[in-house]
């Protein structure tokens, strides 16, 4: 069963707490207990293909989904069509101690889809097990990536429409392209004067809006969320974390029970979350190292253990990490405080009134105990992909740079020497501008536009273009409205006709 974060709801099934998205009344579904696994069940794991993976950690957590139900789910989210690869999430090899987890072989290019493919299954899923008779409205804020994964994996899914908000100047052309060119008959898409925070904060008071999800209701809607804010979302998240543990077993890169670490660069704080399941389930991984950009509200938060999100929002060369409230830190500090719901609600309170909590020495022990952040500046991102590309002839993406960098500072300063994954989470053309100018500097008259220099990079590097991301100058662009943040909620009503 799932527990809200705030305690304030009452237990709910997996399939319910899917449908919903989140806690009516302010908060987060999170699983009532975590399986724990020893490490004599986990061995004969090893292996074992991605599906295989998926099928057992989604059988652990979705109590009332029947065990054909999730495989139908799995077959069709990871199918060769949706992943050009056979491993799913394929390790490539740095040096002998350190593994770049590619997370980008879905459909738009960004690890968004390692979910993504899977939610609108789990969700449709859920709400025919709980005959449901209403369309589902599935809306999304994206800091850039995870509007375009929402609108693949939503287009067309009977009984769903979608309607994804993005900040007009805070993604890049790529990106922008990509959500404004989606085909479908229930996918909208709308820019928004303002960065992604106002976007996230205008749709989760949407969704504990009670006036609104009346009008709804009588229309014979329901809403959910495709945002990690959702369990449904986050849950496949789990998988790569046990299937990249044991492809390294399978390869003999690592002995199984060495312990592991893990670099994941952060937004949202919903990929390392999932890679904390995976610890506390029982998978040999040492750290966690969550990587920021200089929005480095976690980086501070875990020096200090003092959440402050009064600064100014820095747009970066890493849009999608252009985040200053971590949503999933909540399902976190649940945990870190064993479970005290009126602890966390009590820190969500002050942190939309005054802005800011500070979380008790008992918490932050817990923690400092799996957990430790830093952060890498512009400068240092271009760097690190410079730097990256000259010795191992390998392009990272500006995300995945920062967790590299972090990561070096990290081993640095600790002489921690465990083998460490570092979670690769968008495909080096999704930010073409930063990466070119990162690996040959051009001129002022020698810029050009980003369908340009996906091409030139092509050809400097070898490396082929990013299938989701050719050919976007042809399509047509479908999607051109534009509001205000104040103006979100009339977007809705007038999109659906309430
Ligand atoms: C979404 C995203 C992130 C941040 O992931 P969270 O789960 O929100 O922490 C990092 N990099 C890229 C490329 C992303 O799209």
């Amino acid at each position: 069963m799932y527990v809200s974060t705030r305690a304030n709801y009452q237990k709910v099934t997996a399939a319910q707490a899917i449908a919903m998205g989140m806690v009516p009344e302010g908060g987060l579904f999170v699983p009532e207990t975590i399986p724990a696994l020893s490490l004599a069940e986990l061995k004969p794991q090893m292996g074992k293909s991605y599906k295989e993976w998926a099928c057992w950690i989604l059988e652990k957590y979705l109590d009332d989904y029947t065990a054909e139900e999730i495989q139908n789910c799995i077959a069709q989210a990871y199918s060769p069509d949706n992943f050009d690869h056979p491993d799913i999430a394929p390790l490539v090899e740095l040096d002998d101690h350190m593994f770049i987890m590619e997370l980008w072989h879905g459909p738009t290019a960004a690890f968004k889809d390692m979910a993504l493919q899977l939610t609108p299954y789990l969700l449709t899923t859920a709400i025919k097990k709980l005959a449901i008779e209403k369309k589902v409205v599935i809306l999304v804020a994206t800091s850039g990536d995870t509007g375009k994964a929402a609108l693949e994996g939503f287009k067309d899914v009977p009984g769903t429409e979608i309607i994804v908000f993005y900040p007009a100047h805070g993604v890049s052309e790529v990106q922008k392209l990509q959500m404004v060119t989606t085909t479908g008959r229930n996918t909208h898409v709308v820019a928004v004067e303002g960065n992604f925070d106002d976007c996230q904060s205008a749709l989760k008071e949407i969704f504990v809006d009670k006036e609104l999800i009346a009008k709804l209701e009588a229309k014979g809607y329901q809403f959910s969320s495709a945002n990690s804010i959702n369990w449904g979302r986050l849950l496949p998240q789990i998988i790569y974390y046990f299937a990249s543990y044991s492809n390294l077993v399978r390869d003999q890169r690592i002995a199984f029970g060495d312990v592991v670490n893990f670099v994941v660069p952060t937004g949202n704080f919903g990929n390392i979350l999932a890679g904390w399941y995976a610890k506390e389930m029982g998978l040999p991984i040492g750290k966690l190292v969550c990587a920021s950009n200089e929005n480095k509200v976690l980086t501070d938060f875990f020096q200090t253990g003092r959440y402050d999100r009064k600064r100014e929002f820095k747009q970066t060369n890493s849009p999608s990490m252009d985040i200053l409230i971590s949503s999933n830190l909540e399902r976190f500090l649940y945990a870190m405080t064993g479970n005290d719901g009126a602890k966390v609600a009590k820190w969500m309170q002050e942190l939309q009134t005054v802005g800011e909590f500070q979380v008790d020495a008992q918490t932050k022990t817990a923690i400092d105990a799996c957990v430790c952040g830093g952060f890498a500046n512009e400068d240092q991102t271009l760097e690190t992909i410079h730097t990256c590309y000259e010795q191992h002839h390998y392009l990272l993406d500006t995300h995945t740079a920062v967790a590299l960098k972090v990561y070096q500072d990290y081993q640095q300063s600790t002489h921690d020497d465990r083998v460490v994954i570092i979670d690769s989470t968008a495909n080096p053309y999704k930010f073409v501008s930063s990466v070119y100018q990162a690996v040959n500097p051009l001129s002022e008259e020698e810029k050009t536009d980003d369908l340009q220099l996906l091409e030139q990079l092509q050809a400097l590097s070898k490396m082929l273009v990013h299938r989701g991301l050719l050919d976007l100058d042809k399509k047509e662009v479908r999607h051109e409205a534009c509001c205000a943040r104040a103006d979100i909620k009339n977007q809705i009503t007038t999109i659906l006709n309430l």
